[in-house]
Order: structure tokens, then sequence, then C-alpha cells
């Protein structure tokens, strides 16, 4: 039983159906995908978690590069501008190849769990030792989301589980996306934000999607994230402040609104892949398997799951 439908959840129960097991995966969400998150306005899908991810691992490159073959997923860029508030705009720097997919990044975990049986919305409250989930008994059980969200969800009893995933640190980010009729700033792909104690980060939707639409994502830093979860809409004008002043925008956007990630990264990533202990309770995600990040969740969750496919075995 996989809990948890986000990219690593889903590459777990993947390995799992490949390998011929039938996983029952549940998600509390009204669609897969968790934090590679979609807003569509209109027929238009806005990344709004995730804006883009990046290959290394041999694996990875090989899953990515099927995406691009069969039309998903895309080579966004590889440059973005650096910016500071006083100084606005100030040059580039050149990175790896950032991707991003023609139907946002939801897509691509929705096109992952083809074949795979997942119920949702669900939310699973407890998981005790057996393993059992909210009463249900299973083989085994992983957990494929955040440490503090996996932390609510295992009982008192889980005395091991609960002492991997203690005392991790997780940042939150208030997203912010608004859109104007045209165009009203430089051309760019992104910008990472410098000095700022407002934004650490700009994507421009219209280049990462390749249709020029005039709508902006903007990160916000985690520090003053945090300060405004309860009301993240009041953070609203000064977020859209630091953006207008960052890029040099005279124009007020026709609509803007602010999603918040109470779990957005956590500080630091762990090197080992996941964790299954005697229990049978999997923990997996972008808490495991290295650097924080859409490709470290997929790893996590696919090596999770051919070690299951092991043990049941
Ligand atoms: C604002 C933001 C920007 C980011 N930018 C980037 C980036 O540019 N590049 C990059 O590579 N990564 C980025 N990331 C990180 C990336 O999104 C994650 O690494 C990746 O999506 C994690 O996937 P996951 O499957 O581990 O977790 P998640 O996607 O969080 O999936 C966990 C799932 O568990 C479900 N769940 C939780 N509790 C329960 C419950 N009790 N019952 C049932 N279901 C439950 C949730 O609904 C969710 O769907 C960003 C994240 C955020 C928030």
């Amino acid at each position: 039983m996989v809990v948890g439908a986000g990219i690593a959840g889903i590459a777990c129960a993947r390995a799992l159906t490949d390998a011929g097991l039938a996983p029952t995966v549940y998600d509390r969400g009204r669609r897969l995908g968790g934090r590679m998150a979609v807003r569509t306005a209109g027929a238009r899908p806005i990344d709004l978690g995730a804006s883009y991810f990046t290959a290394h691992d041999p694996l990875f490159v090989e899953v990515t590069q099927d995406w691009v073959r069969r039309g998903l997923a895309r080579p966004w860029t590889d440059t973005f501008h650096l910016a500071t508030p006083e100084q606005g705009l100030q040059g580039t720097t050149t990175g790896p190849v950032r991707y991003a997919a023609a139907g946002g990044l939801r897509s691509l975990v929705e096109e992952l769990a083809t074949g795979v049986e997942v119920t949702y919305p669900r939310d699973v409250a407890e998981v005790d030792v057996g393993p059992i989930v909210d009463g249900e008994p299973a083989s085994a059980v992983v957990l494929a989301m955040p440490d503090p969200q996996a932390l609510d969800l295992l009982s008192e009893h889980l005395v091991a589980e609960r002492a991997v995933l203690a005392d991790t640190v997780w940042e939150p980010v208030l997203a912010l996306v608004a859109g104007w009729s045209e165009r009203a700033w430089p051309q760019l792909d992104g910008v990472f934000v410098n000095e700022s104690p407002v934004l650490t980060f700009v994507a421009d939707e219209g280049s990462r999607r390749g249709d020029g639409a005039a709508i902006l994502v903007a990160h916000a830093d985690p520090v003053y994230s945090a300060g405004h979860l309860d009301e993240p809409d009041e953070a609203a004008p000064a977020i859209l402040a630091e953006l207008e002043l960052v890029l040099g925008i005279e124009t007020p956007p026709d609509w803007v609104q602010v999603k918040r990630w109470g779990v957005a990264h956590p500080a630091v990533g762990r090197e080992e892949p996941f964790h299954l202990g005697e229990a049978m309770v999997g923990l997996a995600g972008d808490g495991w398997h290295g650097r924080p990040r859409v490709e470290a969740a997929y790893l996590s969750g696919r090596a999770l799951g051919h070690e299951l496919v092991i043990r049941l075995r």
C-alpha cells in the first residue's frame, strides 16, 4: 500500500506494478502529482510547485529522454538571469538543462501512473504496526511524502520509523502567480533573486510553456514565507512589489493568486535512498536520495519499489 501519489509514490507503485505486484495507492489530493502541482487558467496549465526538473542520474536521464521523445517534456533552458532588488537584472548564469512539461509537471506523474490503481482523494489517518493503514492490513506500506506529513501518520508504536523522521527541518514557500494582459518585462526564462528578504526565484511561465503568455510565478523566501503562512493572501502585495522592483514592471497585473506550501523543501536531503525496516513501513520521497528535488524523489520511490519486490518475494 503506497500512501502519497507524488512522483516518489508513483515511481514506487510503478516499480511494484511492473514486477507483477498490485499496489494500492492512496492520496489525499484532488489530483495526483503532489508538489509537481498545476493550476489551470482556462485550459492553460501553470506550474505552481516545482518549476522544472533536471536529470543527472542515468536512470532518470533515460526516463526524461523517453518523455521528451513522446512530446511530454521538453528541454526548457540552461540559463537564468540573476537579479537583486537594488540593481535589478544583472546578467545570467548557466547550469544544467532544466526541463518543463507541455501539460505542466503534474502530467508526467499522471503518465507514470498509467496502469497503477490510485484512489483519491483519500486522506489516510494512521499507519500502525502490522503494518495496518486505517485498520486495513497490508503486506508493506510506503509513505512517500515530506517527513512532517509522514510523522503525523505513524502511530507511537512505530518507534524506529518515528526516530528516522524526527528532527528534520522542512522549509515553507509561498508561490505567487500573476497575469498581465501583455508582457511588461525583458525577455527571460527565470531569475534567481539575491539579497532579497522576500523573493528567491521567478519563472516566466510563458517561456516555460513556450506560448509567450504574460504570466510570472514568484517563489518567496522560506523565512519570509514562514512569517505569512497563516494569511498567505496578505503577503501578496509585498511579494508583488518586490517582483515589480526586480523586473522593472510598471503595470499592475490583471490577477494575482498565492499558493501556500507549508512543507516545500527539506533544509538538507539524506544520502540514503529510502528507509525500510523490519516493520515493513517504507519511507521515500525527496527527503531521500541526495539533493532534494524531483529527480531525487523519483529515484527514491523507484529504489524502494525494487527493494520491496525483493523483500515481498
Ligand atoms: C514551491 C516549490 C518549488 C520547487 N521547485 C523545484 C524545482 O524547480 N525543481 C525540482 O526538481 N524540485 C522542485 N521542488 C521540489 C519537488 O516538487 C519535490 O522534490 C517533488 O515533487 C517531491 O515529490 P514527492 O513525491 O517526494 O512528494 P510530494 O509531491 O509532496 O507527494 C506527497 C503526496 O502525499 C500526499 N499525502 C500527504 N499526506 C497524506 C495523507 N495523510 N494521506 C494521503 N495522502 C497524503 C500528498 O497529497 C502528496 O500528493 C519544488 C517544490 C516546491 C513546493
